[in-house]
């Protein structure tokens, strides 16, 4: 049994981010991966907000497929399309494999042990050490940064209290030869009818390249089916397309863990909740707590200080923020496809589609309710749905 001051379980970026900064101090880190190769199988759309990526110093040119301007949001008929486009970039669309391995290289280069066909089976947490048991080794560690991911088996085995709702199966198809793409236009297509929880998307990579996919509490791969036979917006457009790759993985809706770490542990990104209960996206709110954890860590380590501080310090920096996504979600879930359909189509009438272009952002989503809630259009608006 080695000694080594930080083991994180799980090399996706989240993992990968925490071992690059604490390896980049000079603690000895190691990674478990049970994969054997980063960054696959991929399950992800790899859309990321432009200017998150550059805040975060994860902006590499050579893994962004395409940059989009923004979306349109298809109400559930299609009656109403809500256009939320600036001039200039938003998000980069990523691919996604290779975007995990710059950052694998990354935590390479300062020292990190990353161990590939790993997988942590059991851990065990002792007065000043963790225990990690793989298939052929154990090994202890000061500290572990559980970042395994949405299925969370070693979270539970720490004992913190996972929630079963607001995991949703998602089907993903890249499909080659799509007509009317506008490259530089995300589509997102919202109802019930669709999709039990959730939305189907297409993500453009280039004008005849596109990542289709949807979430949904029940019935993914048939309502996948259904949308791409039948929606409105997609009907035509894939007569002539072929898949090119196929992926499935689970979106995390129900926001943020109420425990996310212990005496000796944290969980960083999706094991974490760290995920825009809105939008399922996690790559960025998973960063920005692995960049939190990792600090806690840095300073635990040289003064053998506690760690449960993690929980305060991102509550504070972000908790607001997926608090309000949560409302978000926890809303557009309870509006059956009428009451949908004519908010949206009220929001259009009232100009309220201005207040979206305006403070609509792909992370900070707080800004654009401070806005909507500020705008007494919006009350109009929604007395007319409720009304009606
Ligand atoms: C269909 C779909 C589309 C998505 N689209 C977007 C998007 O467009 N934008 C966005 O920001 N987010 C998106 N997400 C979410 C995003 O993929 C996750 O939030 C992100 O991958 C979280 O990173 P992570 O490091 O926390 O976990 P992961 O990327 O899941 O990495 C966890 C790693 O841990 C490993 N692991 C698990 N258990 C063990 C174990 N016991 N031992 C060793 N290794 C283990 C896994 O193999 C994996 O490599 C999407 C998710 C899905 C399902």
């Amino acid at each position: 049994m080695d000694h080594i001051d930080v083991i994180v379980i799980g090399a996706g970026p989240t993992g990968l981010y925490t071992a690059h900064k604490v390896a980049e101090a000079g603690y000895r880190v190691v990674v478990l991966e049970e994969h054997k190769e980063i960054g696959v199988p991929v399950h992800c759309a790899g859309l990321v907000g432009y200017r998150s990526l550059k805040e975060f110093d994860l902006y590499w040119e050579d893994v962004v497929l395409n940059k989009v301007r923004g979306a349109k949001i298809f109400s559930p008929s299609c009656r109403t399309v809500l256009e939320i486009v600036r001039s200039d970039t938003q998000a980069c669309v990523l691919d996604r494999e290779n975007f995990d391995k710059k950052i694998y290289e990354r935590a390479l280069s300062e020292g990190a042990e990353v161990l590939l066909g790993h997988k942590a089976i059991d851990v065990s947490v002792h007065h000043n050490y963790v225990e990690i048991i793989c298939s052929d080794r154990k090994h202890s560690a000061r500290i572990l940064v559980d970042a395994e991911g949405a299925r969370r088996s070693i979270a539970k085995k720490l004992g913190v209290s996972t929630p079963s709702r607001g995991i949703l199966p998602a089907v993903q198809m890249e499909f080659k030869g799509v007509h009317d793409i506008d490259d530089k236009i995300v589509e997102v297509y919202l109802g019930r009818k669709w999709s039990n929880g959730f939305f189907g998307w297409l993500i453009p990579i280039s004008e005849d390249l596109a990542r289709i996919g949807l979430a949904s509490a029940r019935n993914v791969v048939y309502r996948f089916n259904l949308m791409t036979r039948l929606h409105p917006a997609l009907k035509g457009r894939l007569n002539r397309a072929r898949i090119i790759r196929r992926s499935v993985g689970f979106v995390i809706t129900h926001g943020p863990l109420k425990k996310t770490c212990g005496k000796r542990f944290v969980l960083v990104g999706d094991a974490a909740g760290h995920v825009k209960p809105t939008t399922g996206g996690g790559i960025i709110y998973g960063v920005k707590g692995a960049s939190i954890a990792s600090r806690v860590i840095l300073r635990s380590l040289s003064r053998d200080t506690a760690i449960c501080v993690y929980d305060e310090l991102w509550r504070r920096e972000f908790g607001r923020d997926l608090r309000f996504m949560l409302i978000i979600r926890k809303i557009l879930n309870k509006l059956n496809d009428n009451a949908l359909e004519n908010l949206m189509f009220n929001f259009k009438e009232y100009g309220l589609e201005d207040i979206l272009v305006r403070y609509g952002d792909i992370d900070e989503q707080y800004r654009l309710v401070r806005g909507l809630v500020k705008n007494p259009l919006i009350i109009l608006a929604i007395l007319r749905t409720l009304i009606s």
